[in-house]
């Protein structure tokens, strides 16, 4: 019997896609829904961030913190409490316009820190839950998701998730459900969810899908776990695989012709699997409906298309996203008018005001008549783009352009200044043209923000400190996004084709373990295999370089980063206040009271200073003795973002 709920479509957490949804979801139930396949979508990271956030779990969360981080020291603790504080005192300010996008609720005094705070506190609940946990290894995964059980489960991330879950599964009747896993740190929750579901309804089908999968399904196939729980893995786009998948399920269509799939119950090597041939401009208009776009993590409502498949360059030897389309010849585009009737579509239906392209390389120049031919129509969006720094940003007027048609974003990776290591990743981009680009950009007013790679093959220490240099030179230009050391990812060139492709490096295919960048990205970001270098620094000293930029540049897009107060040129004498966010706290510490001075948005402590006193929330010198000192340090703390006049 077909239910009237065919197919559930989950994109679980934990994974910092929070600021519009992920396009997996819109993409697969826009086509299913065209050909008459009743679905239902749930961002479940979304809901997850949302609960973490309520004024409910950040009281749960104050109230449990001293058993919960028991380990830790008194400032620490407090740190947590003080920060649960005042979440709640501004509660409404921060959740309302955040979460309710409802401008109206916004308190000047936040000084626009909203996202930062709401950010701040997720990872504060997250910290130590079992969802958040790293691993290694997909043997490691898998040996914890064996041994999992609901109980284990004694934290309020956890707790909120399997709810989740099973709300979805007992209020619904699905014959499939598919996990879109994008991201590494998915992984583990996402096998959680499959173990709760099939507990619950043991006849439904799952099947996980999304770049996780295409990138390690030859790992993950032999995984107790996945045959346990796991009834398919979609390996590639899932369009064709869900539409042909749910035919064969009612009979209406033969195992034999569903493409991109894999059936765990079978050996991967007796398994002929054929690709799906549906073309990108056969792809329906994204379909958001269902999902809670007014929920994600932004300033205003944003939502993203993709105007491309693949990547028209291709042979950065690092990406295997790019070299799997270079491989299969497989790169494809959207039409101007298929882009420009998206854009006018979502404009209308959402009423979003911005929207961004989060093609891998997306090609600008499509882009521009896209959007001028939208412009035609009496349409303009805010919108942004990814891609390199490429040439096409030598001419001014085009950036200029770019801008006038809405363009206020562009998101860049960036490796080094070196053209010889550039020549040697294939980036096919010229370094000395990088000023000229990035003095453009800067000129015509686009945001320009950088994804940076460090421990690049061969680079010296010389080259790694010229491209500090370079950014160092050019830091009130731009933003830092994500900062990460090269991963040796599979399907890459890099591992793919060694002789040419990871001259100076050692990539260890036959280990089980798996590298990424643990602490420095969320989840431990992109993995891949163990890199080791032959020749000069090895692994942790390229580290220390790459580490170098984020204690040496202070991007002046960046919000999380505290910038010096130069403008002030108060002396500090007339009614200094802490600013909202900052707090003195007292502590016992080996028998005796130390008083600290807290920056809890930017995590930044300090010793409370003798000469000072803090009258309620104003902070003045305790005596007419050396007030000039203390009137100096008042200065300073106005300079460093603690206090205001
Ligand atoms: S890094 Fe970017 S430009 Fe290079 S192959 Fe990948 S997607 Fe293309």
């Amino acid at each position: 019997m077909i239910s009237d709920r065919d197919i559930l479509l989950i994109f679980p957490p934990l994974t910092e896609a929070r600021f519009f949804p992920y396009l997996s979801l819109p993409m697969l139930t826009s086509y299913l829904r065209k050909n008459g396949v009743s679905v239902v979508q749930e961002d479940l990271n979304i809901k997850l961030s949302q609960k973490l956030a309520s004024y409910k779990s950040i009281l749960e969360y104050r109230d449990i913190i001293i058993s919960k981080l028991g380990d830790k020291s008194r400032i620490a603790i407090e740190i947590r409490r003080h920060m649960c504080d005042f979440m709640l005192s501004n509660y409404e300010a921060i959740y309302g316009y955040i979460f309710e996008k409802n401008e109206d609720k916004r308190n000047k005094h936040l000084k626009g820190y909203e996202l930062d705070f709401v950010r701040k506190i997720i990872e504060m609940i997250l910290e130590g839950s079992l969802l958040k946990k790293e691993f290694c290894s997909f043997d490691d995964i898998d040996n914890e998701v064996i041994k999992f059980n609901a109980f284990m489960i004694n934290d309020i991330s956890g707790r909120e998730f399997l709810s989740d879950i099973k709300e979805i599964i007992k209020n619904g009747n699905y014959q499939i459900v598919g996990i879109s896993v994008a991201f590494y740190s998915q992984v583990f929750p996402s096998l959680i969810a499959a173990k709760i579901i099939k507990s619950i309804c043991p006849t439904v089908k799952i099947i996980f899908g999304g770049p996780q999968i295409t990138l390690f399904h030859e790992k993950m196939i032999n995984l107790k776990c996945i045959k346990k729980y796991i009834d398919y893995l979609g390996i590639g786009d899932g369009e064709e695989t869900l539409l042909m998948l749910h035919k064969y399920l009612n009979g209406e269509e033969v195992y034999s012709n569903i493409p991109n799939i894999i059936d765990t119950s079978i050996s991967k090597v007796k398994q002929k699997l054929h690709v799906s041939n549906l073309h990108i401009n056969e792809k329906p208009i994204l379909d958001f409906d269902g999902l809670p776009i007014r929920n994600y993590m932004s300033h205003g409502m944003q939502l993203g298309v993709i105007s491309c498949a693949g990547c028209s360059w291709g042979r950065c030897t690092f990406c295997s996203y790019g070299n799997r389309s270079r491989s299969t010849r497989n790169y494809q585009q959207k039409r101007i008018g298929q882009i420009a009737d998206e854009f006018e579509f979502l404009i209308g239906r959402y009423g979003i005001k911005r929207i961004n392209f989060v093609d891998e390389n997306t090609n600008i120049k499509l882009i521009m008549k896209a959007m001028k031919r939208l412009k035609e129509r009496g349409y303009k969006a805010e919108f942004s783009i990814r891609c390199r720094l490429e040439d096409t940003f030598l001419d001014k007027e085009l950036c200029f352009e770019l801008k006038d048609l809405g363009c206020t974003q562009l998101s860049v990776g960036y490796e080094t200044f070196s053209q010889r290591v550039l020549d040697i990743i294939d980036k096919g981009v010229t370094s000395a043209n990088f000023q000229q680009i990035v003095d453009n950009i800067y000129d015509a007013e686009l945001e320009l923000r950088l994804n940076i790679i460090g421990g690049l093959p061969t680079e010296t220490e010389e080259e790694a400190k010229e491209s500090l240099h370079f950014l160092k030179k050019n830091e009130n230009k731009l933003g830092i996004d994500v900062i990460q050391m090269l991963v040796a990812e599979p399907q890459s060139f890099l591992t793919e084709r060694e002789e040419t492709a990871s001259v100076g490096l050692e990539i260890k295919k036959n280990s089980n373990i798996l590298i990424g960048n643990k602490v420095i990205n969320y989840g431990m970001g992109r993995m891949g295999y163990e890199i080791e270098y032959k020749e000069g620094a090895n692994y942790e000293e390229r580290k220390k370089w790459m580490m170098q930029i984020l204690h040496q540049v202070k991007p002046a897009l960046n919000t999380e980063i505290q910038k010096k107060n130069e403008t002030t040129d108060s002396t500090g004498k007339y009614n200094t206040r802490l600013l909202p966010w900052v707090k003195c706290i007292s502590v016992i510490e080996e028998e005796r009271e130390i008083t600290y001075i807290v920056n809890l948005l930017f995590e930044k402590i300090y010793l409370f200073p003798e000469t000072l006193l803090l009258n309620n929330d104003n902070i003045e010198p305790k005596s007419s003795d050396n007030e000039e000192d203390a009137y100096q340090l008042l200065q300073q703390f106005i300079e460093i973002g603690l206090a205001e006049c």
